[in-house]
């Protein structure tokens, strides 16, 4: 049998994981990363956001992470790192595909919407290509000094003034006894399980998909199938390359990402919803792949060189959300706490917000007398960011047949994501500051009345509605967005504060 004793013992290998293994090790504790797995390995949660890096960069500066700071933007990345694939995300585009007909561009840009993020592809964010971004981490953790166990099939989880983890690695008997235990599982959901935490109803969270996907080679670039049927007027008004994007391309009761990494690969799948697109009994996941394609003839053509290069994944219901997720001494990391869907990409920075804050809970006085109410603080949180996400996120998929109301939705997202990134720029966000203006209560209130809202107007009163949405949300839109004269085409409007 192998004994590691140590402090931290954080199951999940994952980036977050991985990330608060290395802050932690920084800051002199003893680790212990346990993961049953063995990387390079795949993983999904691939887009990143510009929050993401700004909370990326804001670690390797804390806690003197200088290897780390690279990854935060697209340009230092692949000077710094060109073994380490990524892809270029300029920003977010939609296009609204009509089962059984051909993708015709609207007047007016009435079914697509581009928002860039970033001012030019060398200070983009990123597509993370988690095989090797995530394998990358677990080999400076190493060199760090964290105690790494992979492969390790975990069968005994005690907690009885400490903890105590037992598992079977081949044939040998592994224990690990730590005085505080992160659950990084993700939907492995470690502690939830085991410890029995409460989960919300499932029928309380609105967002409602399954999903379905894989890794491609061969998806024709999206402004190229625009182009061959409809000339170069198509893509006349894009504010950036529309593949460039978490591109998202939006069915009857669900949607489907693209993210092209610049290696050739491509990860796409559906997000559905299961009355929609209920599984139908003896089809293959392949098979309904291909079946949902044929029905958007556009998406066929973008798919039609594709092939798949790792099997299908279908999962069930991907809505879940615990009632906590941190006690005296244990937390979950975001995805382990709960999970909404990939609309929008907020889960990697969602992990970045909840790393940090343990980060700087370890730096701080750890070992005193504040230490549980920090953690009952970093629980709520980590829940309320998710409700937040699950709020947009819900909204937004229940307007799928109104694209026109759908698009002043999502700007509950975009005017929150830029006004939280401006702050960044100008070097005035708190460290405090939750995910995506989550603590502003006013924020909070007028995204609820917008929500409310949403699910009662009809496609004819989009515009009075989207003039709507722009006044509510005026105090907070730094960046010209809701702007009827775009014509749903944002370039990015950011100040740029350092080149
Ligand atoms: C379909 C889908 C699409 C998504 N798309 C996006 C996106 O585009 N952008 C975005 O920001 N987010 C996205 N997400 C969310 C994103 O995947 C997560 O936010 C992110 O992976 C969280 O990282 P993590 O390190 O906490 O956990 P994970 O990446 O989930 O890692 C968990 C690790 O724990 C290990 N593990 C699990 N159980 C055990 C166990 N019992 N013992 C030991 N090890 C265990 C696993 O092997 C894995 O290595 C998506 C999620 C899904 C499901």
């Amino acid at each position: 049998m192998t004994k590691h004793e140590c402090d931290l013992a954080i199951v999940g290998s994952g980036f977050g994981g991985t990330l608060l293994a290395i802050i932690a090790r920084k800051l002199g504790y003893s680790v212990a990363l346990l993961e049953r797995g063995v990387h390079p390995r795949f993983a999904i949660g691939e887009s990143s956001t510009p929050l993401a890096d700004f909370k990326l960069a804001a670690i390797a500066d804390r806690f003197g992470l200088d290897w780390l700071r690279p990854f935060s933007k697209y340009g230092t990345w692949k000077q710094t790192y060109p073994k380490v694939q990524c892809g270029l995300k300029r920003g977010f585009s939609f296009f609204r595909q009509e089962a059984g007909v051909p993708y015709k561009p609207r007047e007016g840009n009435a079914n697509a919407l581009l928002v860039a993020a970033s001012p030019d592809d060398a200070r983009s964010d990123t597509h993370w290509f988690r095989a090797d971004f995530d394998a990358n981490l677990v080999k400076r953790a190493v060199e760090a000094g964290v105690i790494y166990v992979d492969r390790l099939e975990l069968h005994g989880l005690n907690h009885d003034g400490g903890w105590q983890l037992q598992g079977t690695r081949a044939d040998e008997e592994v224990e690990v006894r730590a005085g505080f235990l992160v659950d990084a599982t993700g939907d492995g959901q470690l502690l939830g399980r085991t410890l029995g935490l409460e989960p919300i109803d499932p029928s309380a969270l609105r967002a409602r998909s399954r999903a379905l996907y894989s890794h491609f080679t061969g998806v024709a670039r999206w402004h190229d199938v625009l182009e061959k049927t409809h000339g170069k007027a198509a893509t006349a008004s894009h504010t950036f390359p529309c593949d460039e994007a978490a591109l998202h391309q939006i069915i009857d009761g669900g949607w489907m990402w693209i993210l092209r990494f610049d290696h050739g690969i491509t990860s796409a799948g559906f997000s559905l919803d299961p009355e929609v697109h209920p599984v139908r009994a003896g089809e293959s996941p392949e098979a309904e792949w291909h079946r949902l394609l044929q029905a958007y003839s556009s998406l066929e053509r973008q798919f039609a060189q594709a092939e798949p290069v790792r099997p299908f994944v279908r999962t069930g219901r991907l809505q879940r959300r615990l009632a906590r997720a941190a006690g005296a001494d244990w937390a979950l990391l975001p995805h382990a706490a709960g999970f909404l869907d990939a609309w929008l990409s907020p889960g990697i920075a969602q992990t970045l917000f909840a790393v940090e804050r343990l980060g700087r809970m370890l730096a701080d006085d750890w070992r005193g007398p504040c230490r549980e109410e920090w953690l009952g603080d970093y629980g709520r949180r980590v829940l309320d960011e998710l409700a937040w996400v699950d709020e947009i996120t819900g909204t937004c998929f229940a307007c799928f047949d109104r694209f026109e109301v759908m698009v002043p939705v999502s700007m509950l997202y975009f005017v929150a994501a830029h006004y939280c990134e401006d702050r960044e720029r100008a070097g005035q966000a708190s460290p405090e500051a939750a995910f995506l203006l989550a603590d502003d209560s006013a924020y909070r209130q007028l995204a609820t009345r917008v929500c409310r809202k949403a699910l009662t107007v009809s496609a004819a009163d989009a515009s009075h509605f989207a003039a709507e949405v722009r006044r509510a949300l005026e105090p907070y839109n730094l960046c010209c967005l809701c702007d009827p004269e775009r014509c749903n085409m944002y370039p990015f409007t950011g100040t740029v504060r350092n080149p």
